[in-house]
């Protein structure tokens, strides 16, 4: 069964949109497989944000990504991958249709409430990045 990657950022805890988020991922049919609360800090968020470690709103981001504990996932489902990136809406918060997690709870570029991997190779990474196989459960 496909997995993928799931990141309650910071103002998604702040708001109190944790119970909203996994709701919808629940309603579409996707079955949580790990689950943990941690406190991201510099190093493990230069490898997972590697690819943008480079750009000029790099410092924000992790600043923002440190600024308090996350909650982190991993779904399956079929086509979890592709189909929860659509429940969340493109990366920009302010152009997010509403009705996607990201239109209804985020509030810019930075701060858009979830991350979640954007293809399968980059799931089995990202889950094998921040779950042993033994929390990785079903
Ligand atoms: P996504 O999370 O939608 O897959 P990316 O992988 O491109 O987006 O970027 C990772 C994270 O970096 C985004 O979720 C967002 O928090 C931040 N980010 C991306 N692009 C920008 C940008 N142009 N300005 C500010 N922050 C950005």
């Amino acid at each position: 069964m496909e997995k993928t990657l799931i990141i309650l950022k910071p103002d998604c805890m702040a708001q109190k949109h944790v119970g909203a988020v996994i709701g919808r991922f629940e309603a579409a049919g996707f079955r949580i497989v790990g689950c943990k609360l941690m406190q991201l800090t510099g190093p493990l968020l230069r490898q997972h944000y590697a690819h943008v470690a480079d750009k000029p709103f790099y410092p924000r981001l992790e600043t923002f990504m440190a600024s308090a504990p996350v909650l982190v996932l991993a779904l399956a489902g079929e086509q979890v991958v592709d189909r929860v990136r659509e429940l969340l809406g493109p990366t920009d918060s302010t152009k997010a249709a509403k009705g996607t997690i990201r239109g209804d709870f985020g509030t810019d570029t930075t701060i858009n409430v979830t991350h979640a991997s954007d293809s399968v190779a980059s799931a089995q990474s990202e889950i094998a990045r921040f779950f042993a196989p033994g929390e990785i459960l079903g």
